[in-house]
């Protein structure tokens, strides 16, 4: 049984990570496949080295089989198969006492404060798990992860048939709001410079926009007869990003911020006041995410395979996080963490 332990110093070293037997409440799972997240890059690049115990397994993006259940544990049952929802809420603070898990203050992120998923076997609490159809194909099932995070960020952002909805950023979480906004009726438009990003969102049929050749803002209240998007969903966490976002929403719009900020990035406020614009935060996911996105991947009503760059063996994770470091053109690799 291996694992991936991440090291320091942008070093990911694959060695014997035995099978942690569960506990009472706790689930050992054999995972099949491990998606690499734009925060295990974090990790590496060593950005997270105060909240991460080295060396210490990481990911948080997978799917898997149930190979053993701890006592007292009756929802699963050795051979379903499932994905993890990476957190556990302290269920003491004051977001938890308000219901608000996914945002608690004292939350433990699997795959980077507690180990993660890039290893053969791995233990998790229960609660944590949401059972996969029989016959889901478990490359497509360790996309369910960042499939919920876009799921939150519709649900949050409220979007509606016929709105009209600019996101900013064509990452896999970026394509992923898209899409899903995009089933939910919306007309998306999608904003990104980069131009492999680009080709792919159009190989989904999504309408792109480069900000370096196109006027956004214009493009955008153009296309809207004046008004400006219903929606904009902020997935760049960059500058950039920032400083067009309330540019181009409707008056009363909404603004949801959904890519992460390391730095804060100046905001024109002003923009709120002229547009009385509301903005709104998520976090990761909630449970009901995850039942959200389950049957959607499992229905290929979105050829989701079209986001999965590669699958490598677990063993060229090193070389996978420098090509990607180098700047690659990659949307998702999967690693196949199987024993
Ligand atoms: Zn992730
Ligand atoms: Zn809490």
């Amino acid at each position: 049984m291996k694992g991936a332990f991440y090291q320091g110093n942008k070093s990911l070293r694959v060695g014997d990570s035995p099978p942690q037997p569960p506990a009472s409440g706790e689930v050992r799972l054999d995972i099949a496949y491990g998606g690499i997240c734009g925060t295990d890059v974090h990790i590496y690049l060593g950005h997270m080295d105060h909240r991460v115990r080295m060396p210490q397994v990481i990911g948080h993006e997978m799917s898997g089989t149930v190979a053993e259940v701890g006592e007292g544990v009756t929802e699963f049952k050795v051979g379903d198969k499932a994905v993890v929802r990476p957190w556990v809420p302290c269920g003491r603070c004051p977001a938890c006492k308000m219901g608000h898990y996914n945002v608690c203050h004292q939350i433990n992120v699997l795959g980077v404060d507690t180990p993660g998923c890039f290893q053969s076997s791995w233990t998790v609490p229960v609660q944590t798990l949401h059972r996969l159809p029989d016959d889901i194909d478990l490359k497509l099932a360790a996309l369910v992860e960042p499939v919920a995070v876009a799921a939150h960020a519709v649900r949050i952002g409220q979007v509606a048939e016929k709105e009209h909805v600019v996101v900013i950023g064509a990452g896999p979480i970026g394509i992923l709001v898209a899409l899903e906004s995009r089933l939910k009726g919306a007309n998306v438009l999608i904003s990104e410079i980069n131009p492999f990003r680009i080709d792919l969102a159009r190989e989904f049929g999504l309408e792109v926009a480069n900000p370096k050749e196109t006027d956004l803002p214009a493009h955008v209240t153009e296309k809207t007869g004046g008004a400006g998007a219903d929606i904009v969903f902020e997935v760049t966490g960059s500058a950039p990003g920032a400083e067009i976002m309330t540019r181009l929403a409707r008056t009363r719009g909404r603004i949801i911020i959904v890519g992460i900020f390391a730095e804060p990035a100046p905001v024109a406020l002003g923009q709120f006041f002229l547009r009385e614009l509301r903005a709104r935060g998520v976090r990761l996911h909630e449970p009901e995410d995850f039942e959200t996105a389950i049957p959607l991947v499992a229905s290929r009503a979105v050829p989701f395979e079209k986001l999965i760059s590669d699958v490598r063996p677990l063993e060229r994770i090193q070389d996978t996080f420098e090509e990607i470091e180098r700047g690659a053109n990659f949307m998702k690799v999967l690693l196949k963490c199987s024993g």
